[in-house]
Parts: C-alpha cells; sequence; structure tokens
C-alpha cells in the first residue's frame, strides 16, 4: 500500500526504478511509488515519461534530475517538483530546463 507519485491513488503501488535499473542506482533518489496503471504508462511512453519527471534517461543522475510528485497540501493533491536524495528525502525543485 502506498501513494502513487504520478496520479496519486492510494492503494498497491510498485517501486519502480526513475532511471531503468542497473548497477548500483537502487538508491532512494532513483525509487518512486506508481500504481500499476501508471507504472504501465511510464513503460509505455518512455519520451513523454521523461519529460514529465518520471524517468530519467540513462546518463542522467537520479539526485540531480528533478522528479515530480503527488503530494498533499492545504488545497489537496497537487503536483510539484521535486529532488530526491538517497536518504529517503525531497526538497523542491523545479522543472528541469530543456534545449530546444
Ligand atoms: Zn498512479
Amino acid at each position: 500500500m502506498g501513494r502513487c507519485v504520478r496520479c496519486g491513488a492510494v492503494g498497491t503501488v510498485q517501486r519502480d526504478h526513475r532511471q531503468n535499473r542497473m548497477r548500483g542506482n537502487t538508491v532512494a533518489s532513483n525509487l518512486q511509488a506508481l500504481c500499476p496503471r501508471c507504472h504501465q504508462f511510464k513503460s509505455e511512453h518512455p519520451m513523454l515519461a521523461t519529460e514529465e519527471g518520471w524517468s530519467v534517461p540513462r546518463w542522467g543522475v537520479p539526485s540531480s534530475w528533478p522528479a515530480q510528485r503527488m503530494v498533499c497540501g492545504p488545497h489537496g493533491l497537487h503536483l510539484v517538483w521535486v529532488l530526491y536524495d538517497d536518504l529517503g528525502g525531497c526538497a523542491r525543485s523545479t522543472r528541469p530546463r530543456r534545449d530546444g
């Protein structure tokens, strides 16, 4: 049980590697909880998922690659950009700048 970071649904979530799993990247900054539906979306739309902050490309560093995350605020659920650290925390960030 947990809350999906993408849609905010509470229920069954899967531990997802933001950057495709490879040696050494099973660290807190690279993990997020996704519901099965959002997990499937991420798998099926890798480009969009990266743009929207659910995926980190192979060459990226998860702890310095901003992610989106659904949080509970005073006005309900909303998405914010964060940077995850390797201690299980996160700090507010801004949408990454895109080239071109
Ligand atoms: Zn979801």
